[in-house]
């Protein structure tokens, strides 16, 4: 249960003074909806109000605090027109100005004859000194009102800055002192001041440089947030492990057969991923695994190895995939070497239904079923295994982790493998995952040639198409990827649309195909399949094609728009093309106006095709905030630490947070308990539900 010390800070913000219904919903909007949320809801900026000069002395177009007495008020004859007060010291006199303004309301808080302290941006209205609509209107008595440095939140539509300080005032007065959780002598050799110290300065900034998450108190927080989230999810991972696993050891027999049965030799790297996933999978614990590969670095083959291993002791594997195409193509990879085995393998998609399906689950719960491909469709309730014992979960660079528990729930202590096409930053991974064990594919199967990458401005299209036209005459495949026009799937269907229709006309019925999301599944099989196999020469396709489709002729890749696209979505969009043993091109077309992160995110694609390279470049890039889009990706979002510069703390947290349960599993000793206290402060309450007396 959360510790009482906490409640003030666990309620909804309407509990603040001035904060109701409406207020409160906006601020649920911009920081969150209880109390605590404020606190984490870190001023963006600063407005430096400590500039006082003399009217005399206010320069035009600063903020300037200026203290004097009201001379006058020039009422206007109607609301439409601008009511003025004068203001005069001793060494001269401006003109506040207010539009809409109400006559009672001007005189009480500029009475006539009074000292009064305003703030705002100095204008220069002909010869003559103005503010209009100041920001703040104070007694001269009440000058300390005006913070010096105004600190200014990120907002909403609809809130304004001062209702947000207020209620940010309020949520900090009910910050409690808590017990120090962190090791003394760490925080004293950073210099970091307590936690309710640093979240005091971190919202009162002294100036600009306040602001910067490497200032000593955001540091502190976001270290806060770090362990709270490694505490948290090594927690969880030992109660994992804990759970008795089985030991999977297959005789290889089915494996040699495979490996007989492979056009190929296995790569360095393939072999030694195995090597790490058999010694995980032989021991008495749950395996949950990582494996890393950039596209086309072969992880479906040691999927299948693995699998096979699973299959050796008695037991059943399952490999789930994103997308239907990608649940065909591992299919049709795996099939032929399954029968090779000797075993029986299936497929199961969404697409299944009535008798067929029905009798796919009848093979799957007898045991005949040795090894099932799917999609998301094999989480539902009725899908029963006879005895699963490896699940593999294609999730390229989604990260379903809920799914992922989902999948194995179908079994008993159930090995799990995740592969991930899109490197992962290990201080992303860390934040995803603790301490995941995780094998990488660093080389690439052989006989790949690079892809030579160009960038072309959108009014260059002529020329592209006349280029993709002289590569089609040779036999070239091309794909002809159309931008995401909105986040809407309609709009990037129509922008396709559009853009098949006008090669349609150039190149001709039969050499042309098109596939998009809305497309019904058997349309989009046949589309492909065209593409694959027949005559179609140009794939015209919207980001469908992103995840693994697998068409070895294709050489030519043409992305419209491509700086619309985030870096790793275009790595792995140009993952298509460069697959056989011809050289590629991939053309990205670029609009005249480009941000500066676009372009780098184009120089980058067009200067290497390491994957891990990209993801760091891309943490980079993205950094505060919006890395990975994490809210879609499943990654955690954090508040106050920032992974792109934050890594280094990252790491600390990450240890820290191993030192910490070697020493006191439970968080039962003096220190423990004070850790969990800042679980509960970041909503881990699930970690501590699992510790004892949690
Ligand atoms: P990924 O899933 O990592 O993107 P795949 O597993 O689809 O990559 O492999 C891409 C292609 O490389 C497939 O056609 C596969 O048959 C082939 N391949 C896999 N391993 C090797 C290897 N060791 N040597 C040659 N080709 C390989
Ligand atoms: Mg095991």
């Amino acid at each position: 249960m959360r510790p009482e010390i906490l409640f003030p800070l666990f309620t909804p913000v309407t509990a603040l003074k001035g904060v109701g219904d409406r207020i409160a919903a906006l601020l649920e909007k911009a920081a969150g909806p209880k109390v605590v949320d404020l606190l984490w809801h870190l001023p963006r900026e600063v407005i430096d109000r400590s500039h006082e000069p003399t009217i005399a002395d206010a320069l035009p177009d600063r903020i300037a605090t200026i203290t004097a007495t009201v001379e006058g008020h020039e009422v206007p004859p109607d609301r439409k027109r601008p009511y003025r007060v004068r203001l005069r010291d001793e060494t001269g006199f401006m003109t506040l100005v207010f539009f809409h303004a109400d006559k009672r309301y001007m005189a009480t808080i500029l009475p006539e004859g009074e000292d009064v302290t305003i703030s705002g941006r100095v204008e220069l209205y002909g010869s003559a000194k103005q503010i209009v609509h100041p920001d703040f209107v104070v007694l001269a008595t009440k000058k300390d009102d005006i913070p010096p440095i105004e600190p200014i939140y990120p907002l909403t539509a609809g809130l304004t800055g001062k209702s947000t300080y207020k209620a940010v005032a309020q949520a900090l007065e009910r910050a409690p002192d808590l017990p120090e959780w962190l090791d003394p002598a760490y925080v004293a050799r950073e210099g970091w001041p307590t936690w309710r110290d640093a979240l005091g300065i971190a919202h009162a900034p002294s100036s600009e440089g306040a602001l910067s998450p490497l200032s000593k108190p955001r540091q502190r927080l976001a270290f806060d947030e770090l362990l709270a989230n490694q505490l948290a999810l090594a927690i969880t991972r030992r109660k994992v492990k804990r759970q008795a696993g089985r030991a999977i050891s297959g005789d290889k027999r089915l494996r040699k057969l495979v490996l007989k049965a492979l056009p190929f030799d296995l790569t360095n790297s393939q072999i030694g991923a195995l090597k790490e996933i058999n010694a995980d999978m032989a021991l008495a614990q749950r395996m949950l695994r990582l494996l890393q590969g950039d596209v086309g670095s072969g992880k479906t083959v040691v999927a299948l190895m693995a699998m096979l291993n699973a299959i050796e002791c008695g037991g059943q594997a399952a490999l789930m995939a994103p997308t239907e195409i990608l649940a065909r193509q591992h299919f049709e990879t795996i099939a032929p070497l399954a029968e090779a085995a000797g075993i029986k393998a299936t497929i199961l998609t969404g697409r299944d239904k009535g008798k067929a399906r029905r009798a796919v689950l009848e093979a799957l719960a007898s045991g005949e079923t040795h090894l099932i491909v799917g999609t998301h469709a094999l989480f539902q309730d009725d899908v029963v295994f006879d005895d699963l014992m490896l699940a593999v979960v294609d999730e390229q660079h989604r990260f379903g982790v809920h799914q992922r528990l989902n999948l194995a729930a179908k079994g008993k202590a159930v090995d799990m493998l995740v592969m991930t096409a899109t490197p992962i930053p290990r201080t992303l991974m860390m934040s995803a995952y603790g301490d995941l064990d995780s094998s990488r594919l660093t080389d690439k199967p052989p006989g790949r040639k690079p892809v030579k990458t160009v960038v072309i401005a959108a009014p260059r299209i002529e020329e592209v198409v006349d280029g993709v036209a002289r590569q089609m005459r040779d036999g070239a495949k091309v794909y002809w990827v159309c931008p995401l026009v909105e986040e809407s799937e309609t709009s990037d269907m129509a922008a396709a649309e559009q853009r098949y229709a006008d090669l349609r006309a150039r190149f001709g019925d039969s050499r042309t195909a098109l596939v998009h999301g809305r497309m019904k599944g058997t349309e989009k099989d046949a589309a492909m399949a065209r593409f694959a196999d027949g005559e179609a020469q140009i794939l015209v396709a919207t980001t469908v094609i992103e995840v693994g489709v697998n068409v070895p002729e294709a050489t030519v890749m043409v992305i419209e728009h491509a700086e619309r696209f985030g870096l790793a979505q275009l790595h792995q969009l140009r993952g298509r093309i460069g697959r056989g043993d011809k050289a590629s091109t991939c053309i990205l077309m670029r609009s005249e106006q480009l941000t500066e992160t676009a372009r780098e995110r184009l120089k980058t694609l067009s200067e290497t095709e390491d994957g891990f390279v990209i993801a760091e470049k891309d943490l980079e890039l993205r950094g505060a905030g919006e890395v990975l889009g994490t809210r879609q990706s499943g990654l955690p979002v954090f508040r106050l630490a920032d992974i792109a510069l934050h890594g280094e703390l990252m790491r600390i947290a990450h240890d820290d947070a191993r030192l910490i349960l070697e020493r006191d599993p439970e968080l039962e000793a003096e220190r423990g308990k004070r850790l969990r206290t800042l679980l509960y402060l970041f909503e881990r309450d699930a970690a501590i539900a699992t510790l004892r007396s949690g």
